[in-house]
């Protein structure tokens, strides 16, 4: 019950809680701070730092778990953080090419989006 505050944190706030993210394909690690302090993302900080880090990297960094689409007819696919717009890649990609398109995720048994025709 004694005051404590030399409990080896960095902060002098206490507030040492800013999430990392590491990615071993990067062998790198970031703090989320920009996506904090600068973005103003909040509890999306993760999100956003996986999205961004897919848009300039081209892949997802560790411990996201992407929904996956590939094409079972040609080499075209991608990688998505949330079901919705990879199912809405499949279907698009469905509409426009007749082909029929695999959804994978870590999760779920795979789907395939059936070309509609
Ligand atoms: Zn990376
Ligand atoms: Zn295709």
């Amino acid at each position: 019950m004694s005051d404590q505050f030399d409990g080896g944190n960095r902060s002098p706030d206490g507030i040492d809680d800013t999430p990392t993210v590491t990615c071993s394909r990067c062998d790198n690690d970031w703090d989320l701070a920009y996506e904090l302090d600068t973005l103003q993302v909040g509890n999306r900080a993760v999100e956003r730092f996986a999205l961004d880090h897919k848009q300039h990297t081209g892949h997802f960094p560790d411990d996201v778990q992407p929904w996956i689409v590939a094409c079972t007819r040609c080499p075209d696919g991608e990688e998505f953080l949330t079901e919705r717009p990879a199912r809405r890649w499949a279907e698009t990609h469905a509409r426009h090419t007749g082909h029929d398109v695999s959804l994978t995720h870590s999760d779920t048994p795979t789907k395939t989006i059936e070309a509609n025709r």
